[in-house]
């Protein structure tokens, strides 16, 4: 269910019906100034929302007031353990800062961070995560670490509301996926506050981007989680973006940019579909427009099965083919099927039009009949799918036959 409450971090509204934001968080000493912007503008640039910075340091509060005045999107302080660099994070100008008040130094510290960023009307991301509950939940988390998790985060939620303070958002972290599901869902039923939504220590790109997707993408296929965060071990934080980009346009949740669908090949494949999608999906990073680009690697099943893409291709004995939402373009010789296909989704980019030349999309039609006839005495799968379909039904005449005499 997704939050009632919305707060903005900076000029991003988060939860409350808010479209899901995109945050990550810098991998450098954020004291390194140079460092520090650079990495902020490459996950801007890549489509972040939000970033986060550490600030372990007075020297990096220092460089957190230029950060703040220059980023080019609204910047979280990351405070463990210290409230007074929490005071100073807030007086810097953060736009939200987070602390877990399990390990800001009791309730009476919690309460002046609270105090200031009332009076600043900045607001704060309190957190919890499974390798750092309170004591009293130890016994708990050994015989049911969801609850203890969800009682860890909805003791903090209470504690805000006896201090009159709602401008919050709040996040569970676990590195179990199945308890990252299943005590975000219990917790979504409990509060209505917004949530931020990771999974800590998620791993490398690899496996990082597997273990988020199944559990971010199954709690926001749900409706839950107000913003993400991709957690992945590699210094370089736009991968962290891109992935949540992806998870967020896998749902239909968001769109950026075109989204690429390519064929998983097999032995019916008439190009090299490595290289070629590896060089679309690159070449495709430069545009903007949400358009959906598919590459078949043969063209024995007709295009019907992208006749969704704005644009396509395939491909067959040297020749291939670009085709627009179920039809044919024009044909091409293999060699020129990536280029011509950027040229056509240029003029796109340009026009929002897909033009039509008659003369090469009847040529590309017949060179396309051409494929399917020699090709119509094979079985590839939707052939055979179509013929156990047709006995199916022959089958279920007869049983109804045989029924009805008796
Ligand atoms: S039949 Fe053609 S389009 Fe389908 S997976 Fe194989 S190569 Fe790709």
């Amino acid at each position: 269910m997704a939050s009632e409450r919305q707060i903005h971090v900076g000029d991003v509204p988060v939860g409350g019906g808010a479209p899901v934001a995109v945050q990550t968080m810098t991998k450098t000493e954020t004291a390194n100034l140079q460092a520090t912007m650079d990495q902020i503008r490459r996950v801007a640039d890549a489509g972040a929302d939000i970033v986060r910075v550490a600030v372990p340091r007075d020297r990096d509060v220092d460089a957190l007031r230029t950060i703040v005045r220059e980023s080019p999107i609204p910047v979280i302080a990351d405070i463990h353990f210290n409230h007074t660099l929490a005071l100073k994070a807030l007086d810097a100008g953060a736009h939200c800062v987070r602390i877990n008040p399990g390990n800001i130094g009791g309730h009476d510290k919690v309460g002046a961070v609270v105090e200031r960023a009332k009076l600043l009307g900045t607001p704060l991301r309190v957190g919890v995560n499974s390798g750092s509950l309170p004591e009293h939940l130890r016994q708990l988390e050994f015989d049911d670490p969801v609850e203890a998790l969800v009682s860890a985060a909805t003791d903090m939620v209470e504690l805000m509301e006896r201090l009159q303070f709602a401008n919050f958002k709040v996040s569970m972290k676990s590195t179990s996926v199945p308890n990252t599901i299943a005590s975000n869902r219990r917790l979504a039923e409990r509060i209505p506050y917004p949530l931020h939504l990771g999974v800590t220590e998620a791993g490398t790109k690899w496996s990082g981007s597997l273990k988020s997707a199944v559990g971010l993408g199954t709690l926001l296929a749900d409706g839950i989680g107000d913003t993400i965060r991709i957690s992945l071990s590699t210094f370089h934080a736009e991968e962290e973006v891109k992935v949540a980009w992806e998870i967020l346009k896998a749902l239909k949740l968001r769109e950026r940019g075109p989204v690429l669908i390519a064929c998983p090949t097999c032995g019916r494949l008439q190009f090299d579909m490595d290289t070629v999608v590896a060089d679309i999906e690159r070449r495709l990073e430069a545009y903007e427009d949400p358009v959906e680009v598919a590459v078949l690697g043969c063209a024995v099943n007709g295009i019907g099965e992208a006749s969704h893409a704005d644009f396509g291709i395939t491909g067959a004995k040297n020749e291939g083919l670009i085709f627009s939402r179920g039809k044919a373009l024009k044909k091409v010789p293999q060699e020129q099927l990536v280029d011509a296909l950027f040229a056509e989704i240029d003029k796109y980019a340009k026009t929002k039009q897909i033009e039509v030349d008659a003369t090469e999309q009847r040529e590309g039609a017949e060179w396309l009949q051409r494929i399917e006839d020699e090709n119509a005495g094979e079985l590839t799968p939707e052939r055979l799918a179509a013929v156990r379909e047709l006995l199916e039904i022959c089958e279920r005449v007869l049983r109804r036959r045989r029924v009805l005499r008796g």
